[in-house]
């Protein structure tokens, strides 16, 4: 089609799944059972994703109980996931009365979920869960979930086109003073600078299920995969609505390889050593903050399954590690190791001063011995192996292994009714992109979520009215000022560099990732939010008149893009927690917001009060105490072309301080209730047999 002078290729379809993930493969497959074959999926690299190339010790799937003698309900799973505080209860609903049908899907498909000779899934407990609702397939349930799906996907015919980077989502009016879906224009990474064809694709179509996983590439410190970067910003300049996206999920994570050092890595009890950048200066600095011998390897081994930072347990419980190796890493530039060949503190392990509950764990699996090593090969021999088969690789034996506290999981997203679409009819984000979670959420949810998700956004759209929203002129219409905008950024971005500026992309993403790292990550203060927030906005503001992309590089034309989708996500995810500090909002979930009069973790344990420890300043928080739990914070980015037209007029969250280029709004509402719908059979069969009421 032509667009103003343009030609483009255009590929009509009822549905675009954008992304390759647990999430994207599940819609895609779910949408094809349901009769809806008219659809194509994308990815930017199809290999790439937290779903196929991230896990952990123990990977968590949080389903309903389907095992043993301990009662459970949809309604009790709802009640658990909603009292994770800021989630909808629709979407709670939804999650526990579709989590069988998740689950049992994927082990249909071949994913080997542990089951006993009569078929239970037998579960574990997980954090946040007051059930045993977790189970496992080991370090790689999300990528064997992929594998499966993705045979499946495969097995369908569905076309699959790779090398395809989202650029931006086109909507229309929908008639109704909103808008709806029209298209998406992806920059296709495969296409040289010399070709004839245009290296960009429009998908003309209804409906767009995005699956574009977290927007991990805001952060430089994150154990989410390389080649993880999400899309969250073009959706953002669609104006979908971002929900809860103050909240994420941090933890310590190793760098080289990105992994999280959860289970027994932590349960070993490894020693914590930091140096200064060069290697050197080596010393155990928990001993700093925590004298008791006991209590420092005690909280070493509830870091095992106390994984994420939690600010409840900042004060005095396991969190405490995380803000210690904050310290050292983000506070005084030095390095942190986790060194298995030696014990903590001491030479021997003196186990007997563990807490009754290490104790017992370590005494019941055989490990009250030896160094961290022998321990954790003791206990799990694949999670040593897990380093040694990486390239390079790392033999725990004889290296320490470098950690961060890393940015691992978005609980917020992009916002979702009961059926997972969003403000924006026709486009359902589902997995990780989207803001179904709350505050806190049970081990594994994430994963529930994905296959919920997608399956309720597939059955919306199987059963919705398959006629073309637009005409063929509303689609140009709508999809010429959109290429327009991308044609000009990558024009002055090559221009720039056959000038003689030196390609500064590379350098561009790294610096907003580190300064999201350093002044939003799980440490946050007023200060530091409205100092990020104001870089970012001018670098946001500039970006089309400074950057440089060499047009022989496809990696630097791809990274043009990139950095624009990463400034806007990071200019919105600021906005949201500047806003969230004017509102009030305190310490809560993975983050802690510094505030003067609170106070700083303490010595003992809580029941030995007054003692606080001699940290900085910056440690010093007040809990929010579940606050805000009932409100739900929603942002919005209004501005059409935020990286050309941000204006400097003031905004909601700076209080009398200068003003701050936004063009950002803001909505606390209160959180939708758990349904409470009528669950007589006949009234339920007559609503589902006219076709439509559910819906
Ligand atoms: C280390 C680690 C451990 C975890 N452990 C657990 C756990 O134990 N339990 C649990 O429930 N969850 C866990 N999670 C979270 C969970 O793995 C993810 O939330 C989930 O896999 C996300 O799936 P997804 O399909 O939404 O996205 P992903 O699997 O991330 O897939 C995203 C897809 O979108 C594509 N994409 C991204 N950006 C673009 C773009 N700009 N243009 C085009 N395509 C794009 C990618 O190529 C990819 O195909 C963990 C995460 C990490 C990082």
């Amino acid at each position: 089609m032509t667009f103003g002078n343009e030609q483009v290729p255009v590929v009509a379809v009822s549905t675009v799944v954008v992304g390759t993930g647990s999430a994207g493969y599940c819609a895609a497959d779910r949408l094809w059972e349901l009769g809806h074959d008219d659809i194509v999926m994308v990815a930017d690299k199809v290999r790439a994703g937290a779903s196929r190339n991230a896990g952990s010790d123990k990977q968590t799937y949080y389903k309903l109980t389907l095992s043993g003698s301990e009662p459970d309900s949809v309604r009790e799973m709802a009640e658990t996931l909603f009292s994770g505080g800021a989630m909808d209860g629709d979407n709670a609903l939804a999650e526990a009365a579709l989590s069988a049908r998740g689950f049992i899907r994927l082990c249909d498909l071949g994913v080997p979920f542990p089951q006993n000779r009569y078929g239970e899934f037998v579960g574990y407990k997980t954090d946040h869960d007051p059930r045993q609702r977790a189970t496992s397939v080991g370090p790689y349930t999300s990528r064997t979930m992929v594998e499966q799906l993705e045979k499946k996907v495969r097995r369908n015919g569905t076309q699959v086109l790779d090398e395809c980077r989202v650029v931006d989502i086109v909507v229309h009016p929908d008639g109704h003073g909103g808008s709806r879906v029209a298209g998406l224009l992806v920059l296709r990474t495969n296409i040289s600078s010399g070709s004839s064809e245009s290296p960009f694709l429009f998908f003309r179509c209804q409906n767009i299920v995005y699956a574009t996983g977290g927007p991990a590439g805001i952060y430089a410190k994150r154990v989410f995969p390389n080649g993880q970067w999400g899309a969250s910003g073009a959706a953002l300049r669609a104006g979908v609505i971002g929900k809860n996206l103050t909240e994420w999920q941090f933890g310590l994570g190793s760098i080289k390889p990105r992994w999280n050092v959860s289970g027994t890595y932590m349960q070993a009890i490894p020693r914590f050593v930091s140096t200064d950048a060069e290697g050197n200066d080596e010393r155990e600095f928990l001993t700093e903050a925590i004298e008791d011998y006991g209590r420092l390897i005690s909280l070493v081994f509830l870091k095992g399954y106390q994984w994420p930072f939690d600010a409840r347990k900042a004060a005095d419980g396991s969190s405490l590690i995380d803000l210690l190796v904050y310290q050292e890493t983000a506070l005084r530039g030095r390095r942190v190791f986790l060194d298995f060949r030696s014990n903590p503190v001491r030479t021997s392990f003196d186990h007997a001063e563990l807490q009754p509950e290490a104790h017992e764990y370590l005494n019941r699996a055989g490990a009250l011995f030896g160094t961290p090593i022998e321990r954790l090969r003791h206990m799990n021999e694949p999670a040593y192996r897990f380093y040694l088969d990486r390239n390079p690789y790392i033999d725990l034996e004889k290296q320490m292994l470098e950690v961060d506290v890393c940015a691992q999981h978005n609980n917020g997203g992009l916002t979702v009714d009961a059926w997972w679409q969003s403000n924006v009819r026709g486009f359902f984000p589902v997995g990780e992109a989207a803001g179904s979670h709350g505050v806190y959420r049970p081990g594994g949810a994430a994963l529930n979520s994905g296959q919920v998700g997608a399956t309720r956004a597939a059955q919306f759209i199987a059963a919705s009215d398959a006629t073309p929203a637009h005409s063929e002129k509303e689609f140009i219409e709508a999809g010429t000022p959109i290429l327009r905008a991308a044609l000009d950024l990558l024009a002055s971005a090559t221009n720039r560099a056959e000038q003689g500026t030196p390609d500064n992309t590379g350098e561009m993403l790294s610096r907003v990732q580190e300064l999201m790292s350093e002044k939003a990550g799980p440490v946050r203060s007023r200060h530091s939010i409205l100092e990020a927030l104001q870089q970012v906005s001018l670098w946001a503001d500039e970006y089309s008149e400074v950057v440089s992309a060499d047009r022989e590089s496809r990696r630097s034309i791809n990274r043009t893009f990139l950095v624009r989708d990463i400034l806007t996500t990071a200019h919105v995810y600021l906005s949201a927690m500047a806003d969230y500090i004017a509102h009030d909002g305190k310490s809560r979930g993975s983050v802690i917001y510094s505030d003067p009069s609170g106070s700083l973790p303490r010595r003992g344990y809580g029941s030995e009060p007054g003692k606080e420890l001699a940290l900085p300043d910056i440690f010093k928080f007040s809990l929010d105490n579940g606050a805000l739990d009932d409100e739900v914070q929603e942002t919005t980015l209004t501005s059409p072309l935020p990286l050309q037209a941000l204006e400097t007029s003031g905004t909601t969250t700076d209080r009398g301080a200068k003003p701050l280029p936004s063009k950002v709004e803001f909505n606390w509402r209160r959180r939708r209730p758990i349904p409470q719908d009528d669950e007589f059979f006949e009234n339920v069969w007559r609503d589902f047999r006219a076709n439509g009421n559910i819906y």
